[in-house]
């Protein structure tokens, strides 16, 4: 769960970059940096923390260049802490290269392993620092090149972009997991996670990079090429269901369509006798007006979501029952009092934020609370990118439906099924889209291999 963003020969690149990645901030919100470049050095600057509260003006202004990529954290390989802050910047033989990542590798560990056997010192407990060390072991004559053998040699979902001093270069695995797009803003080529970065810096969105396309962009313009084998794409289909912002437009679908289309799907596929239809906000927000639309129900804010929940709040000694959901979402009681309620949410992970949901309509008056999620039952964990826990934490893995609709404690609980999702998402189903869906059905496109021995150790900082 990261964003990234690149811009190549812009007068305000770091300026960019940072609007850039305010908009991706959803997908990270643990740790952003940016790394400009101005031809002959690169400059960092790597922060815990969001967007608009680390960087300010007198900071941008040290971050002079015509070129940056940029990067918001959410861990989902390494931990919590600056050192694993990205870009990730080295030194090496030929000169300071800058990366960052969107995806996870899932051979790292194993290649971490043998990349130390023969000396490497890692510096972080990233999985992206071995595509440096792969790079610069490399024997090939360019950077692009370097890349292309480091990448060979990895598995697993990578949106890629790379800043030296004269290039940058966007990369995005062969089945296209995670995604990144292209634009261009007065003349400067521009990369995104997701379109919806573009709106803000008013570019103009030219199409997604392609699963597998390498795009190089230096000072003589763009080339593109397919240094990979080829095979068929795999989008990760739980971007559209809960990840990717509504307003995204990712590899040809918007994301706000397929949204209500699930809605809509979910209406049909499990229909019920209620009053009124209200969301989990933000994610649940645009599939239940699908819902509403579908059933001719009323759609109404029943739960309202306070935008101001900050990373840690102090608890009154008193213990309040329920208090991190409480702090966060609020009923609005006269849309719910002596209601037949529908509560529709994107995705039941563990349940317990959904049967605390559940127990705060009951709790507000309603008659009775209907459950609908957008996607199919969440059974096995991602290993792509985004975060889930293990399977023994998902509740879907170890228990059936009605045993869900129990402990959350709901009067009915209906998920809209693997087709209807994937119908949603691509309603032609002219087969140019493939998913990865393995969250839901355990069909995992790259195979994962068995984890190598634990190391001890690890060199914290504070
Ligand atoms: P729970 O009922 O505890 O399983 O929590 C369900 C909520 O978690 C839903 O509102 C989802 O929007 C949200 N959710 C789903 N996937 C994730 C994820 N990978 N990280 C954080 N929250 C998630």
């Amino acid at each position: 769960m990261c964003g990234i963003f690149g811009v190549f020969g812009h007068p305000e690149a770091s300026n960019i970059t940072y609007l850039g990645l305010h908009s991706l901030q959803h997908r990270g919100q643990e740790s952003t940096g940016i790394v400009c470049g101005n031809g002959r050095q690169l400059i960092a600057s790597r922060h815990m923390g969001h967007v608009a509260d680390v960087y300010n003006e007198d900071v941008l202004a040290q971050l002079i260049g015509p070129n940056a990529i940029g990067h918001v954290r959410y861990s989902t390989a390494g931990g919590s802490h600056i050192k694993n802050a990205q870009p990730f910047a080295v030194d090496y033989a030929h000169g300071t290269v800058a990366i960052a990542h969107n995806g996870n590798l899932v051979n790292a560990l194993h290649l971490r392993g043998e990349l130390e056997q023969s000396g490497s010192i890692f510096q972080s407990s990233m999985d992206t620092e071995v595509i440096v060390h792969l790079m610069a072991r490399s024997k090939a004559p360019t950077l692009a090149g370097r890349l292309v053998e480091a990448l060979g040699r990895v598995r697993g979902a990578y949106s890629l972009v790379v800043l030296s001093q004269g290039q940058l270069i966007a990369v995005r695995d062969p089945l296209g997991i995670r995604p990144l797009a292209i634009g261009r803003s007065r003349g400067a080529y521009v990369f995104a996670s997701e379109s919806c970065a573009f709106d803000l810096i008013e570019a103009e969105f030219i199409r997604d990079v392609a699963p597998g396309e390498m795009i190089v962009v230096d000072h003589s313009g763009m080339q593109t090429s397919r240094p990979f084998a080829d095979a068929s794409c795999r989008h990760c289909v739980f971007e559209y269901v809960y990840f990717a912002r509504p307003d995204a437009i990712l590899d040809g679908p918007g994301v706000t369509d397929c949204r209500e289309r699930m809605g809509r799907s979910l209406a049909k596929e499990h229909p019920v006798d209620a009053d009124v239809v209200i969301c989990v906000p933000d994610s649940g927000m645009t599939a239940a007006i699908g819902y509403a639309t579908e059933s001719g129900l009323p759609f109404r804010m029943g739960l309202i979501r306070s935008h101001y929940v900050g990373r840690t709040f102090i608890e009154p000694q008193q213990s309040i029952r329920h208090f991190g959901v409480k702090l966060k979402l609020n009923p609005a009681r006269p849309v719910i009092e002596g209601k037949r309620v529908v509560v529709v949410d994107d995705s039941i992970v563990r349940g317990t934020t959904s049967r605390k949901i559940v127990g705060m309509i009951r709790a507000a008056g309603a008659r009775e609370v209907h459950m609908r999620i957008s996607c199919p039952p969440t059974r096995s964990p991602c290993y792509y990118g985004i975060d889930t826990p293990t399977r023994r934490e998902l509740i879907a893995s170890s228990h059936t439906v009605d045993e869900i609709c129990r402990y959350v404690k709901a009067d009915s609980l209906g998920y809209l099924s693997a087709e209807g999702m994937l119908k949603s998402v691509d309603p032609d189903g002219d087969a140019v889209h493939g998913f990865c869906d393995a969250c839901f059905t355990g069909d995992y496109p790259i195979e994962i291999p068995e984890p190598p021995a634990s190391r001890s150790g690890g060199l914290v900082g504070c």
